[in-house]
């Protein structure tokens, strides 16, 4: 059975930043989850985040500048915790890495797992239009990457 790349918090593990997860309950989705040998995997954790923490947000560029180093991810509370992103976008990779995984469905919206949307940075609750760090990471190294409502089997 291929496996498949799975946010954590859509599996419905408790993981993000409040403690909460965003189970995906939807028909398509729990086909994926029956056709596919899911790794369901929470880069945010993986990168030495708690649970819970404070929502943190891209700042000044894009997910790709962040990996470039040009751009950072601040905290609410505005602690600079673009290290332990980039570590967790890392560590995604090289989990897909060694399990050939070549294609992800992750949580739209969030600064690691979006893939269409991320909020703009000043934490006002705009959304705009761009990339986690991961999902940036993942795609870089030529992983497809859909969010939760994407799944067209
Ligand atoms: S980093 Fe991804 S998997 Fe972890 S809580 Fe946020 S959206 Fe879910």
């Amino acid at each position: 059975m291929e496996k498949v790349l799975v946010s954590a918090c859509l599996m419905g593990q408790k993981v993000r930043y409040d403690g909460s997860d965003v189970k995906e309950e939807s028909d398509a989705f729990q086909q994926l989850v029956s056709m596919y040998d899911v790794v369901a995997f929470c880069p945010e954790v993986a990168g030495g985040l708690p649970i819970p923490r404070v929502p943190a947000e891209i700042v000044g560029g894009t997910s790709s500048d962040v990996l470039a180093g040009k751009a950072k991810v601040l905290s609410k509370d505005g602690v600079d915790v673009t290290d332990a992103f980039v570590k967790g976008a890392q560590k995604t990779l090289q989990l897909c890495l060694e399990q050939g995984i070549t294609q992800a469905f992750l949580t739209e919206k969030s600064p690691s797992c979006g893939s269409s949307q991320v909020y703009n940075g000043a934490f006002s609750g705009t959304k705009i239009i761009g990339q986690g760090i991961t999902t940036a990471l993942l795609r870089q190294n030529g992983i497809t990457v859909h969010n939760q409502h994407q799944v067209n089997l």
